[in-house]
């Protein structure tokens, strides 16, 4: 029998999973991303977690075929690590990972992704609908696209293809996003921007009444989510919300005619209804292609960890018919 590893590096948790050559997890461990002092101590921590999750699994390390490595970014390819991530503190500039986990495993087959592309992988292995053509979406912290095309999933010279957060949606930029520039879909859509939007909506919502204590330092999008369907701004909010989401996958099918668009992500999965559904209700009306089929994604939380252990098994594809067991 031979194993594989994945690894799901995010800015809060980094998990380490070990799986058999049909791709099914045997053992999964997890542990916080460390916040510093530098890029060392994160890839210590997914080397540890590595260690770990072999561990709980009686392996060695050695025993480990190849890995793959599902990331925030952005990614610096050529040199397999993580630099400068935006969602870390400023002392870590550079994560090394594809060097230092090919040292553990001792292979060097070791795949780096980053988060969307190892999701696309993940439901290209693992999914029963599984098309050449799909795209996976993730409406979380940040926005972000991993996308296949005629079987080919694009990851761009450094990584960094399906960066679809940062398209401008909104052309009179009402909101600066988090990358300094105007009117990105990220800037409305993504949980950390909802509410720094839905104030931006009461100034001009008029006579709308809310609940929605829009001047709490503690509010949040999931505020929004938990008044929809009884508080009438926090339903007009939702409302604008599903238009730009509805623009940024509309953009997304005219650019690359997928088949399917699976959305995963926090935001999406914990509001799938006020999320996913309005997508769909709406791009009737906005795609002049075929209209991709919009879904939840299959693999809830686990998406990215299951990408990255699909791409240790296909050679970093998520082609079931090139895998290299
Ligand atoms: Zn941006």
């Amino acid at each position: 029998m031979a194993y594989y590893a994945g690894v799901d590096l995010g800015a809060t948790n980094v998990r380490a999973a070990v799986a058999d050559d049909e791709g099914d997890v045997v053992s999964v461990h997890r542990a916080n991303t460390p916040n510093g002092p530098t890029g060392i101590a994160v890839t210590e921590a997914v080397l540890e977690c590595l260690r770990e999750a072999c561990d709980a699994a009686d392996l060695d390390p050695t025993q480990i075929r190849a890995a793959g490595i599902g990331s925030i970014g952005p990614l610096d390819l050529a040199e397999g690590a993580v630099d400068n991530p935006a969602n870390l503190p400023d002392t870590i500039d550079r994560i090394p990972l594809t060097g230092p986990v090919g040292q553990l495993i001792d292979s060097d087959s070791v795949y780096l992704h980053n988060d969307t592309v190892a999701g696309v992988i993940g439901e290209r292995f693992y999914s029963d609908r599984n098309p050449d053509d799909m795209v996976y979406l993730t409406i979380s912290s940040g926005i972000g696209a991993g996308v296949s095309v005629d079987g080919q999933v694009l990851s761009g010279w450094d990584g960094n293809a399906g960066e679809v957060g940062h398209m401008v949606v909104d052309p009179r930029g009402r909101r600066t996003c988090g990358c300094g520039r105007e009117g990105h879909w990220e800037a409305y859509c993504s949980g950390e921007n909802i509410p720094e939007y839905a104030k931006l909506l009461a100034e001009d919502a008029g006579s709308l009444d809310t609940q929605l204590p829009l001047d709490d330092p503690d509010f949040s999008a999931v505020d929004v989510f938990e008044a929809a369907g009884e508080d009438e701004f926090a339903d007009h909010v939702v409302d604008q919300l599903a238009h730009w989401n509805a623009l940024g996958v509309t953009n997304i099918a005219q650019a690359y005619a997928p088949l399917v668009v699976y959305v995963g992500g926090a935001v999406a999965l914990k509001n799938e209804h006020l999320v996913v559904d309005p997508i769909r209700e709406r791009l009737d009306d906005l795609v002049f292609n075929n209209v991709p089929d919009v879904q939840l994604t299959t693999l809830g939380d686990d998406v990215v960890l299951k990408g990255a252990i699909a791409s240790a098994l296909t050679g970093g594809t998520g082609d079931r018919t090139s895998s290299i067991v």
